[in-house]
């Protein structure tokens, strides 16, 4: 890690994070199709598309768009009145948006040659793109970005390292974490981190979240984040917790209770107010109702189901 590292990533064990990330995201990740190519002009075009509208009614707008304006050539020679017209009939927001799409791909006609430039810095020269859109043209166009920083990228970095909400401590802490010339796959791995697993309410099993055996919060058991002032809701009903324990009970043959925890409740911490006392208060009852069994020692408590 270099000396200018954000405090929030003292400690951190970069590259088994970075690693951890990565291969969760090459093995699995929603698909959309945006994420197959490498085309600026398709790539720009989405994400203008999606910076005001929902990411599942975007695809349809995208492919309708790419079929009629396949090229920035083609969106060049268009009439603005058509590419407007076309962004209010898929209610796509601002129609500012449409105007500034085809003043950018008559300046990448004219001022480029017809290809795009590469770097965030000359990106950004382009009608209608800011430092966001730039970045991400760059990342996912040519591997060639910096770290993407959007809202699901902070909540991540402060629940997982507890970065301060302060976006030159984010924007640090993001650029660090980012493994060299990985920015396609890294920021898009980080995003989807952010939508999928670490959402306002998050879903840290096993099985959603590469990032569980770093993350601070996950160990706190507090996953408020600058976007979640409250802490989230995980529908917690002592029967709904009853029924967990049963049922992942019924998957091994014993648990220990700080084994047992962590799987039926994301914030479980075993000193917190969900934690071995809680647990021991639940399994007791399920125990008194003859459908546990619970064997003490001096060290562990130990639970299975009563067969
Ligand atoms: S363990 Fe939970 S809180 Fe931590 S990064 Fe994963 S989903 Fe977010």
């Amino acid at each position: 890690m270099s000396e200018a590292a954000p405090e929030c990533l003292e400690g951190v064990d970069t590259d088994a994070v970075q690693s951890a990330l990565l291969s969760w995201y090459r093995e699995d990740h929603r698909s959309f199709p945006w994420r197959e190519t490498t085309n600026p002009y398709e790539i720009l075009v989405s994400e203008v598309m999606s910076q005001q509208t929902q990411l599942g009614r975007v695809v349809e707008a995208w492919d309708d768009f790419l079929q009629r304006w396949p090229t920035t050539a083609d969106l060049a020679a268009a009439d603005r009145a058509d590419v407007v017209a076309f962004w209010s009939d898929h209610s796509l927001g601002y129609n500012n948006r449409a105007k500034y799409l085809h003043e950018a791909a008559e300046q990448v006609e004219t001022e480029y040659d017809g290809s795009f430039p590469e770097t965030p810095d000359e990106l950004s020269e382009l009608m209608g793109v800011g430092p966001y859109t730039a970045n991400a043209v760059a990342s996912f166009a040519f591997n060639n970005g910096n770290a993407v920083v959007d809202t699901n990228v902070k909540r991540v970095l402060y629940r997982a390292f507890g970065c301060p909400d302060d976006d030159t401590a984010f924007e640090q802490a993001a650029n660090e974490l980012m493994p060299e010339g990985e920015s396609r796959d890294w920021n898009n791995a980080i995003m989807e981190l952010g939508g999928v697993a670490c959402g306002q309410t998050p879903a840290c099993d096993e099985q959603s979240c590469p990032w569980r055996e770093h993350c601070e919060a996950y160990h706190t058991g507090d996953f408020t984040a600058p976007d979640v002032p409250e802490q989230p809701d995980f529908e917690g009903s002592r029967r709904q917790f009853r029924g967990r324990i049963v049922n992942t009970l019924g998957e091994h043959d014993e648990l220990a209770l700080d084994t047992l925890g962590p799987r039926i409740r994301v914030d479980y911490a075993p000193e917190g107010q969900y934690g071995s006392e809680w647990l021991r208060d639940i399994l007791t009852d399920l125990a008194d109702d003859d459908l546990v069994e619970l064997d003490e020692s001096d060290s562990e408590t130990v639970a299975r189901l009563r067969r």
